[in-house]
């Protein structure tokens, strides 16, 4: 398994880890075709997939999920229920294809780490599963 980490600056922010992930498997010299499982061992952050080019995309889900779950409400749990519930919004696991140790995404697509309780250091963990397919 792999790990990193990545400080956050705000409380509720998306951090594009995109590039981190590609360097990760760069340095563990994966070249090979795959899954990447990307894990965030954490109960008010997360990890999903949406568009990297336009900003904006990040900023609207980050003012949706505050409208949505917001930070005062009739909660049972003291302080930060609604990073709780907003990390289980957004999943904390996804699986991204890696084909010739490269992440393969689609056009528009991104992996961010969504801080829903920050600022914290946060981890990211990443397991590949190789190819079982022919040829892979
Ligand atoms: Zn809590």
């Amino acid at each position: 398994m792999l790990e990193f980490t990545v400080t956050t600056q705000a409380r509720d922010v998306l951090v594009d880890i995109t590039a981190r992930i590609q360097e990760m498997l760069d340095a563990a010299g994966f070249e090979g075709d795959g899954l990447c499982h990307v894990f965030v061992p954490h109960t008010t952050a997360g990890v999903t997939l949406n568009e990297g080019a336009d900003p904006s995309v990040r900023r609207d889900i980050e003012t949706t999920l505050a409208r949505l779950v917001p930070r005062q409400g009739s909660y049972h749990h003291e302080g930060n229920s609604d990073a709780h519930v907003k990390a289980t919004i957004v999943g904390n696991h996804v699986a991204v294809p890696v084909q010739g140790g490269e992440v393969k995404l689609g056009t528009w697509q991104h992996i961010y780490l969504a801080e829903l309780d920050g600022p914290r250091t946060r981890r990211v963990w990443l397991e590949v599963t190789r190819s079982a397919l022919p040829g892979a």
